[in-house]
């Protein structure tokens, strides 16, 4: 099968002329799928009956199958479950922020960074996903939004996975997302998230990608990181911070450092001094996180006054700083929840190893 949202126009033109048609037919499947959002060749009415057959022989128009979808209390955040061919389950996210509306994605089933503060990681990585099943979590979501008159503005690769363990699939997926005539988003709207892969971050510099790069740092030593995210024992922190420089200086784009405050952990006041000394002179921004608290995890947000205070020691040391609230706290917002819960909940459905 030639899966559709995998392709890009040359291959499915490719795949076309495999199939004894001619090349222009990819074009009309490209129409139909995304100007008005077919997602069968049944009502491709520019095909004749034995094309459509074929194509749909040959063709994979879904390679994920909504199981449901949660909205925030605030509606501010949605939250989408699906479930992929192999049973298991993956998420994605809809941010609502004024004009924005963003799309957190997922890249992987699991993930293998087993941050100490995540749903996604407590199992570890369970497999890669395809270009496909990355694309079309935009897609669907897009083809939503539509019905309301919005769009997908901006995407995140933020959701279950580390994006630079599958790198190939996530690179060619963004390269999808932004071609003409698909969902034609600006890389400038993409950001790619990663707790530290080098040989990714690097790769990510030359590839000429115009996206935005974000290190999930969440500890201002690597003692402590160590504990937080047991992957980061695989690359030295002052390698990773390197290499996050470089990408700044060869992409001319600032980069951002996620971290997320967890009471008792990383909150102290001379973590932030740390920290400062870290970043300090970088074109960046400090994203400061307060944990959400993950059921089953015995982790803790610190007190407002704690969080208070350590931002104040970054912006007096003149820190670009923010401070962000996790969006969607009621709706399990923390990523690899949603599918977990499922996953506890449901004797129906043959999901996780
Ligand atoms: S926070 Fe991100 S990188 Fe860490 S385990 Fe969860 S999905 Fe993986």
């Amino acid at each position: 099968m030639f899966p559709l949202h995998g392709c890009t126009d040359q291959e499915l033109k490719q795949a076309v002329l495999t199939l004894g048609e001619k090349p222009f037919r990819a074009a009309q499947i490209i129409k139909w799928v995304y100007e008005k959002g077919e997602t069968s060749f049944e009502k491709m009415t520019d095909l004749n009956k034995g094309t459509r057959d074929l194509f749909s022989k040959h063709f994979l128009l879904n390679s994920l199958t909504y199981v449901k979808q949660e909205d925030s209390s605030d509606s501010e955040t949605t939250k989408f479950l699906w479930q992929l061919a192999d049973e298991r389950l993956v998420e994605s996210v809809l941010i609502r922020s004024q004009d924005r509306r963003t799309v957190c994605v997922s890249s992987q089933v699991g993930c293998p960074a087993r941050c100490a503060f995540c749903a996604s990681g407590k199992k570890g990585l369970i497999r890669n996903l395809s270009v496909e099943e990355i694309v079309e979590q935009v897609y669907l979501i897009d083809r939503q939004l539509k019905k309301i008159g919005e769009r997908v503005s901006h995407v995140v690769y933020m959701g279950m996975g580390e994006p630079f363990e599958n790198y190939e699939a996530v690179v060619k997926s963004i390269r999808l997302l932004c071609a003409e005539g698909r969902l034609n988003l600006s890389q400038r709207r993409i950001t790619v998230s990663t707790v530290g892969v080098i040989e990714g971050i690097n790769k990510l510099a030359d590839d000429e990608l115009n996206v935005s790069l974000v290190l999930s740092l969440h500890a201002p030593n690597q003692r402590i990181r160590q504990k937080i995210i047991p992957y980061a024992r695989k690359y030295a922190l002052e390698d990773i911070l390197e290499a996050m420089t470089d990408f700044a200086r060869k992409t001319k784009r600032d980069i951002t450092y996620e971290y997320t405050l967890m009471a008792g952990i990383n909150d102290e006041v001379e973590h932030a001094e740390e920290l400062a000394k870290l970043v300090k002179g970088q074109q960046c921004t400090v994203n400061l996180i307060p944990y959400n608290p993950v059921p089953g995890l015995v982790l803790k947000r610190p007190e407002k006054a704690v969080i208070e205070a350590f931002r104040e020691v970054l912006i007096n040391e003149g820190i670009n700083t923010t401070w962000r609230y996790t969006k969607g706290k009621d709706i399990a917002a923390a990523c690899g929840q949603l599918a977990l819960q499922e996953k506890e909940n449901s004797q129906l459905l043959n999901i996780g190893s």
